[in-house]
């Protein structure tokens, strides 16, 4: 069987991308699956130091807004709710106010928050306890919102009167447009996100070369996958012709999955968002359309919060731009560990300080 981290190939990818490769390029993976893929085979390591790689704002959990982080604390708290979410998402830490700082610190208190696997866990749950309002807490990208969207058409089928959806749900070209516009940190090319690129298709990317000039590669999460995305984008950038490249085709299509496209927008309507470390960005949130409002959790039980605040010393905004590298926070593996994370990056899964804190920061890779 054909594997995915065949040694010899990976060897002779390694070789090409040397031999390609003759002047600086930085490349931006935009997702957080990249960043731990990439590190825990020791990617950085293989590639001639040509080649700079720099993680970008693809950690759903790490760019929900300390703002959404506060709601959802303050929704967990009210009688009668049942809190449902992703497991990354209860250890966030928020502001530290008066009250709990996060879900964990919320369930502390008393609050019922539960960890579910997927949305239709909370459907579950919904129907077991007809006398409590389950909320789920709708974190991710293109990716998980149809997931989200079936489960608001199935409570919608069923009659379900007692679920609801708190939608932070993000979409991943507008904020790769926001890096580029605001010129923080030079790219030479973005490898694109494999799972999110399977639902938006491939094509969703054209902006990229044909606005801004920029190559971009999708890959999938093997070592092969990322290493022929890296050689697709150093050929691209030498030869100085900017296209998209679909380097995951057993997942990707240049349209996408049109059904998870068709159920994101029957539910969703897009709208401004608040992203971690950018603030606003123009189209890049999921809102529930106004056919659905007796589903959404935010109209349903508004909620006062004072202004939400960063935690102290984090440069998680930074690291989302790709603007730092994770460890150059001062705080990275001293004050904020995964034992004990100052900022959501050191929590997720898909965070990128905790990716460098697991498999090695650049200590690692030097040459
Ligand atoms: Fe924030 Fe910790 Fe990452 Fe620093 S190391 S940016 S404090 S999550």
């Amino acid at each position: 069987m054909f594997s995915f981290r065949s040694p010899d190939l990976a060897r002779r990818l390694l070789e090409t991308i040397r031999a390609r490769s003759t002047r600086p390029v930085r490349l931006m993976e935009f997702c957080g699956g990249h960043t731990h893929a990439i590190l825990r085979y020791g990617i950085p390591a293989l590639l001639p130091p040509t080649v700079e790689l720099r993680s970008g704002p693809g950690c759903p959990v790490c760019v929900t807004s300390a703002e959404d982080l506060g709601q959802a604390v303050a929704l967990a708290l009210l009688p009668d709710i049942i809190l449902t979410t992703f497991g990354d998402m209860v250890r966030v830490p928020g502001s530290r106010g008066t009250g709990p700082a996060s879900l964990a610190e919320a369930k502390a208190a008393g609050a019922d928050v539960r960890v579910v696997y997927s949305p239709l866990d909370a459907l579950h749950i919904a129907r077991q306890n007809p006398s409590r309002k389950v909320i789920f807490l709708g974190v991710g990208f293109e990716t998980t919102a149809p997931m989200v969207a079936s489960a608001v058409l199935v409570a919608e089928a069923e009659g379900l009167e007692n679920f609801y959806v708190y939608s932070t749900h993000k979409l991943t070209p507008p904020a790769t447009r926001a890096i580029l516009e605001a010129g923080e940190v030079a790219l030479d090319g973005i490898i694109g996100p494999g799972h999110v690129t399977t639902v938006i298709g491939a094509n969703a990317w054209r902006f990229l070369p044909e606005k801004y000039g920029i190559p971009c590669a999708v890959a999938g999460f093997e070592p092969l996958d990322v290493l022929q995305a890296i050689l697709a984008l150093v050929e691209m950038a030498e030869e100085r012709r900017p296209a998209v490249v679909n380097a995951y085709r057993r997942s990707v299509t240049e349209e996408g999955n049109r059904p998870a496209q068709e159920a994101m927008a029957r539910v969703f309507r897009v709208v401004e968002a608040s992203w971690r470390g950018f603030g606003p960005i123009p189209e890049s949130g999921l809102d529930l359309r106004p056919e659905y409002a007796r589903f959404d959790a935010r109209r349903t039980f508004p909620v006062e919060m004072p202004p939400a605040r960063e935690p102290p010393g984090c440069r998680c905004g930074e690291v989302l731009r790709g603007v730092l590298f994770p460890d150059e926070c001062p705080l990275f593996g001293r004050a904020c560990t995964p034992l004990n994370p100052v900022g959501p990056c050191m929590v997720s899964a898909e965070g990128a300080c905790a990716a460098y804190y697991r498999f090695g920061g650049r200590e690692r890779w030097k040459k």
